[in-house]
């Protein structure tokens, strides 16, 4: 597991996260100390959620109703009709890059 690195504002060293306050589940306060002697400074760092790289499969089935529940009931067949065709062009890819990469070994 790689930790957080918290470098000091001041003169570069590696710091230490003294406390951590969470105020929302997507934001805290880092309390952190320089591990310079001769430094000594304290300080704040702030830590914010970005964006997902990968969806929770936790929540990913209620995404996917979400979006369904957005989409006109006249539209949900136009719309699988899409995500069909998207999950079959991604397996292609995937194939494709497969055999680019040497995973797909066929003999002839
Ligand atoms: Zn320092």
């Amino acid at each position: 597991m790689r930790l957080m690195k918290v470098i000091c504002t001041e003169c570069g060293a590696d710091a230490k996260i003294k406390k951590t306050a969470r105020k929302y589940s997507h934001f805290a306060d880092l309390y952190c100390s320089c591990s310079e002697p001769e430094c000594g400074h304290t300080f704040v760092m702030n830590m914010t959620f970005s964006h997902t790289l990968s969806p929770s499969a936790m929540t990913h089935g209620r995404m996917v109703k979400d979006i369904a529940d957005s989409i006109h009931p006249d539209q949900r067949e136009v719309a699988a009709a899409f995500l069909n065709r998207s999950a079959k062009e991604a397996r292609e890819t995937e194939r494709q890059n497969g055999e680019i990469n040497g995973v797909i070994i066929t003999r002839r």
